[in-house]
């Protein structure tokens, strides 16, 4: 009996139109935390946002708790990352959610990489062999102030489209957000500027649109593919070629282990780094903005000090 209305409640969820009632809050789900920030400073509070992975965890690898299944249950948005970045865990919570909306290709289910800067796409046959989790092209292309911004055009015209009341609403408050990361930009770009060129060497390839971005130059990386651990033969290939390129700061994510990083920075007396990829993976990075500002000013300290500029 109570599965069946359980069904019956799932499926009546189904039907109902894609469009949210001028009254009731869209009940927005995202993947990560940048994708949670963005949409909180398109929605305000005339949403509700909630992210599934936390930004100190490693984002190819969420644990798929659960009690996730039944926030998409009841979500009437999705906002993925995609390019893969969630394949290893986001379609069995899909799946289980049976909710129609937030299929992919659903009324309610948007991907963020559709029509923003996405590098490193790789030519001839896509494949995940030896555990590359990068098939798709680069998935950490928002950490790149333009892509931020397109992101949240594109949040702006989804949530336009079903809470259509709002619409005035999200475009003023997109306007806003538009104003302030673009005088943000400018103070970005400035404290970068003395750094154009700087080799550096991060651990994941999760930085090739910051780094491209702001002038630096990424000479190689401490996993010999995204998501394949370090290896002694591939370590010292590392130190030789930081070592004749002159190269001292490692790049780590917070949730990989250091102990490699710091050996290779003892070998080229050079240091690392930890980064925030994601709003929420340090306590400053408290919003999308919040976290380019706690990169930057961290990063241009650390290359002041190497650099002498
Ligand atoms: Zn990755």
């Amino acid at each position: 009996m109570k599965l069946t209305s359980v069904a019956c409640a799932l499926g009546m969820m189904v039907a109902v139109s894609a469009v949210v009632s001028a009254q009731v809050k869209p009940n927005v789900m995202t993947t990560t935390e940048d994708l949670a920030s963005i949409a909180r400073e398109i929605g305000g509070d005339r949403i509700s946002v909630e992210a599934i992975a936390k930004g100190y965890q490693d984002p190819h690898f969420v644990e798929a708790k659960p009690s996730f299944i039944l926030k998409l249950t009841r979500a009437d948005l999705l906002i993925v990352i995609g390019r893969d970045l969630e394949l290893g865990w986001l379609p069995p919570l899909i799946n289980n959610s049976r909710n129609a909306r937030v299929q992919p290709g659903g009324s309610g289910y948007l991907d963020a990489s559709a029509n923003v800067k996405i590098l490193e796409i790789p030519t001839g046959q896509i494949t995940r062999a030896m555990g590359d989790v990068h098939p798709s092209g680069n998935p950490h292309y928002w950490l790149e102030p333009d892509n931020g911004r397109r992101i949240s055009q594109a949040i702006r015209d989804k949530l336009s489209e079903l809470a259509p009341a709002n619409k005035g609403y999200f475009a003023q408050r997109y306007s806003d957000f538009d104003q302030r990361l673009g005088e943000a930009e400018k103070r970005w770009a400035a404290t970068m500027a003395p750094y154009a060129g700087t080799k550096v060497v991060t651990y994941h390839r999760s930085w090739p649109n910051f780094m491209e971005h702001f002038g630096l130059d990424v000479i190689g990386y401490v996993e010999p593919k995204p998501g394949v651990p370090p290896s002694p033969t591939h370590t010292l290939d590392l130190i030789a070629e930081m070592k004749r390129q002159n190269s001292k700061v490692i790049v780590v994510e917070p949730y990989f282990a250091l102990k490699t990083a710091q050996s290779i920075a003892t070998r080229v007396g050079g240091t690392v780094l930890v980064l925030a990829p994601s709003v929420g993976g340090a306590k400053a990075a408290t919003d999308y903005l919040q976290l380019f500002e706690y990169n930057i000013n961290l990063l241009a300290s650390t290359l002041k000090q190497f650099t002498g500029k």
